[in-house]
């Protein structure tokens, strides 16, 4: 059985430094510690820039958005998400299903912004078990065109949020329910593709819904043949709480 990884011991030093984030512009107070967590790409900028942010010590995220933002910094401090079914500080980023799939969208495009794959490897799980889940009318929910739009807008060719939401599509919810959507042109692309090598390689695609229920390191980003063992965690909580 997996285990969850001790976390490591907080450095709670006076080094700090400052995000300013979002057209409304709210402060968030980080340690320096926390930021090369969060960001390689944020702890170069403030190493770099010792003559502009570093010396001031704050950055200015004008095009990122703050809820997005607070949820990077939580995770590089406690090391999780929080959880989509028993954490009340998860209506911060969508209260109701779609909602929910289009904030941990967002979520996975902050995670390739700021290039923090186990941030991205967090969202992807949130999602899988988000998927298996049946609500308490016995519903499965899936992402729609928005969550779809804001994966295939904000990672690139060959991501494996991309795979899951096609993956979804062909194994989940069946090619038929596309037309009733206005999905993204590379959205489209990648699920005939998906179906093409399905088809000739002779397996049926659709009512093939449990190899979505079991969750894997197949969308996750690390060294090939490597697994994080968050597969069988997951598994764990999903049947705890659903018959699959
Ligand atoms: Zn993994």
């Amino acid at each position: 059985m997996a285990h969850l990884p001790a976390p490591a011991l907080l450095q709670l030093s006076n080094d700090m430094v400052k995000l300013v984030v979002g057209k409304g512009r709210k402060d968030f107070l980080v340690h320096r510690t926390a930021i090369a967590k969060a960001s390689p790409v944020l702890q170069a900028a403030f190493r770099s820039n010792t003559w502009k942010e570093g010396r001031a010590r704050t950055m200015v995220l004008p095009d990122d958005d703050p809820e997005t933002i607070q949820m990077l910094l939580h995770f590089a401090y406690v090391g999780r998400l929080p959880n989509l079914n028993t954490d009340d500080d998860y209506s911060s980023i969508g209260n109701d299903h779609r909602g929910q799939y289009d904030g941990l969208a967002r979520l996975y495009c902050v995670g390739e912004k700021y290039q923090n794959k186990d941030f991205k490897n967090a969202t992807i799980d949130a999602m899988l078990s988000k998927v298996a889940i049946r609500d308490n009318e016995g519903s499965r929910w899936f992402p729609s065109s928005p969550a779809i739009k804001i994966i295939y807008n904000g990672t690139p060719e060959g991501s494996k949020a991309r795979k899951l939401m096609v993956d979804i599509y062909v194994y989940g919810v069946g090619a038929a329910n596309i037309v009733a959507y206005t999905l993204h042109l590379d959205f489209i692309k990648d699920l005939i593709a998906a179906l093409t090598k399905i088809l000739l390689d002779g397996e049926i695609p659709f009512f093939r819904e449990e190899r979505l229920w079991i969750p894997s390191c197949e969308y996750h980003e690390h060294a090939s043949g490597e697994c994080c063992g968050s597969g069988e965690r997951l598994t764990k909580d999903i049947r705890g709480r659903t018959p699959l």
